[in-house]
């Protein structure tokens, strides 16, 4: 207990997932706080962005983050909005607040939070490699959706996407491609997939296609022939991306169903039946990836976010054991 109190004076997640920086900042749901920081435009980490907005003096996020916030509807006042790009810094009431790259959906970003007497940050979300490790922290919170052992993929991403790419191939002389993701995930394959050379005509959702515009830009990959999906069974050779809220109403449709999901651990590609496939891609690393991260952070003492993450208490109680670090989880008690 010693070390919760000592700790969290300056860092610590609140039991609705609110990430408390320094004096002054909250990142990813509502605090009464003078900044708010959004790490990125996924859903568990815009939480009371609206009450944010009245509340809060700014709202800081990346540029690309504010774009995808602005086409989910989002409405944030322009005077509220502080768009910082990566490694830019800004100074309010005596703290220092940079946003640092983390790789996992575009605009996402890490949140430095520094004061002549702390130093502390948060990852968000990310994976490795691309995430450069916040260093010389006081606290770091870390984000561990894996957390523990029994999460831990026996495969790449660059393993899971030359699957992905087979799998495509292989299927699609029969028909349309389904792939079903969350937002974010989608635009990361869409790109990934025209870096590898992959030609064949991409339907989307609207949103999904603005959003698709806008990572285009900021990773300067041209997605070539992307068309609108406007229902129904498409009669070509097409790749369509639908949201994963949405694949109980397309799975039955003609063609090859793939649902992208960092949650299937037993293979790369698992056929469901005879033209359903679970393919194992996630944005968030692994559970080795977290303690890399960590060994190479070398912060005085981690808070593991347990808020969104499984396994959190293992995760503290390996960094604590492993690498001699302190470490606890918090929210202690999840909602
Ligand atoms: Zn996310």
């Amino acid at each position: 207990m010693e070390l919760y109190h000592q700790c969290c004076r300056y860092a610590r997640v609140g039991d609705k997932g609110e990430i408390l920086l320094g004096r002054n900042v909250v990142a990813d749901a509502f605090e009464k706080r003078l900044i708010r920081v959004v790490t990125h435009a996924h859903q568990d980490h815009t939480r009371g962005l609206s009450r944010s907005t009245k509340w809060s003096i700014y709202v800081i996020a990346t540029p690309i983050t504010f774009e995808f916030l602005k086409l989910l509807g989002y409405k944030i006042p322009e005077d509220k909005k502080l768009p910082l790009s990566y490694n830019n810094s800004i100074t309010i009431e005596n703290e220092t607040i940079t946003l640092v790259r983390a790789r996992h959906i575009a605009g996402s970003a890490q949140v430095l939070v520094e004061s002549p007497s702390y130093r502390v940050g948060y990852t968000g979300d990310f994976k490795l490699p691309g995430t450069p490790p916040l260093e010389d922290l006081d606290t770091l919170i870390i984000d561990a959706t894996y957390g523990s052992p029994r999460y831990q993929r026996r495969w790449s991403d660059w393993e899971a996407l030359s699957a992905l790419i087979a799998l495509i191939d292989e299927r699609i002389h029969k028909g349309p491609v389904w792939i079903y993701a969350f937002n974010g995930k989608i635009q990361e394959i869409m790109i990934e997939l025209r870096r590898r050379g992959i030609d064949y005509p991409f339907l989307a959702e609207p949103l999904a296609i603005e959003m698709a515009k806008v990572s285009s830009r900021e990773y300067g990959v041209d997605l070539g022939d992307l068309r609108p999906y406007l229902g129904g069974e498409p009669d070509e050779s097409a790749v369509i991306f639908i949201h994963s809220s949405k694949t109980n109403g397309k799975i039955r449709l003609k063609g090859t169903h793939i649902r992208l999901t960092g949650w299937e651990i037993k293979s790369m590609v698992r056929m469901i039946r005879e033209n359903v496939f679970n393919v194992s891609f996630s944005d968030h690393a692994t559970f080795r990836e977290i303690i890399e991260y960590v060994r190479d952070a070398m912060p005085k003492q981690v808070i593991v976010d347990g808020y969104r993450g499984k396994d959190a208490w293992f995760t503290a109680k390996y960094i604590e054991r492993r690498l001699g670090i302190p470490a606890i989880h918090m929210p202690v008690r999840r909602k």
